[in-house]
């Protein structure tokens, strides 16, 4: 492939495209990957691609929630194996309750650990997930295999970038789900007890960053989860965007 010119004004979405490119090469990232990440790109344009307020909400009371928790499970795919190994790290070490485990859709046993070396590597300590013990009511196939004292044991299970029925599933079973997606519209958004409509590299970090300041704070967590209701989450983004496209309508976004 040519080199991308750093002068490009989508310089940096052309490089993360490359990456996972690269990264489906080591089968790290499924083909189907690389179509989650576009849709993801489209509902990022449509935010503005930053961090909006009423995601960066989400992400503090996630924060509070998982110190909250007594057995957090952060799920990892090869999307966000991917993109935010380092990210996965830093959260883990900034939460060390937090269990890490590598749940995929497209699942071998060869990618399922490549996944667990490419986390380990990054810095995190315990991988689950890559000899799964139990099964997740209501998810036939390879979706449903977890860990037993990982995600089946969870209380709350941060998913960055699940599919909707998996989220549905975990749901069902009483446990507190956290989601990552930029789809507010997506069945995930909508069943999440806590929807974080953001970019993946974007939320990681603000999560920690709101976990470390929060640790100091431990009278203030319950107030902060209950104060973020995911319907009013949900629709404050279809609020910004069509405030969005209204402005554009105007010309004057
Ligand atoms: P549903 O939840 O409705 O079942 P789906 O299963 O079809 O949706 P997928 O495309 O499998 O959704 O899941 C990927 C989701 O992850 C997409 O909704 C996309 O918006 C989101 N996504 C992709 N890349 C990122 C990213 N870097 N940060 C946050 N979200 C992302």
């Amino acid at each position: 492939m040519s080199p991308i010119p750093r002068s490009h004004p989508r310089y940096h979405s052309l490089l993360v495209r490359a990456y996972l490119a690269e990264e489906m090469g080591r089968g790290i990232v499924a083909p189907e990957g690389l179509i989650a990440h576009g849709r993801g790109e489209a509902f990022d344009y449509l935010l503005g691609e930053g961090s909006t307020p009423f995601a960066l909400k989400a992400e503090r009371a996630a924060a509070a929630r998982l110190l909250l928790s007594e057995h957090p499970v952060l799920s990892v795919n090869g999307n966000v194996a991917a993109l935010a190994s380092r990210e996965v790290a830093q959260l883990a070490a900034a939460l060390p309750g937090l269990r890490v485990e590598v749940n995929l859709f497209h699942r071998t046993p060869q990618r399922a650990e490549r996944i667990a070396e490419k986390l380990r590597r990054a810095g995190v300590i315990d991988v689950l997930g890559v000899h799964p013990t139990a099964r997740l009511r209501g998810l036939p196939s390879d979706r449903g295999w977890v860990d037993e004292n990982g995600i089946l044991a969870a209380d709350t299970v941060l998913v960055p970038l699940e599919d909707g029925d998996r989220a549905q599933a975990l749901a069902r079973t009483g446990k507190f789900v956290i989601t990552i997606d930029l789809n507010p519209l997506s069945r995930t958004t909508r069943a999440a007890s806590l929807p974080i409509i953001d970019e993946l590299t974007r939320a990681l970090p603000e999560i920690r960053r709101q976990a470390l300041a929060l640790r100091k704070r431990p009278g203030s967590w319950t107030q902060i989860v209950q104060g973020a209701d995911p319907d009013a989450l949900r629709g404050s983004a279809y609020e910004f965007i069509a405030e969005r496209l209204r402005q554009m309508a105007r010309g004057t976004a």
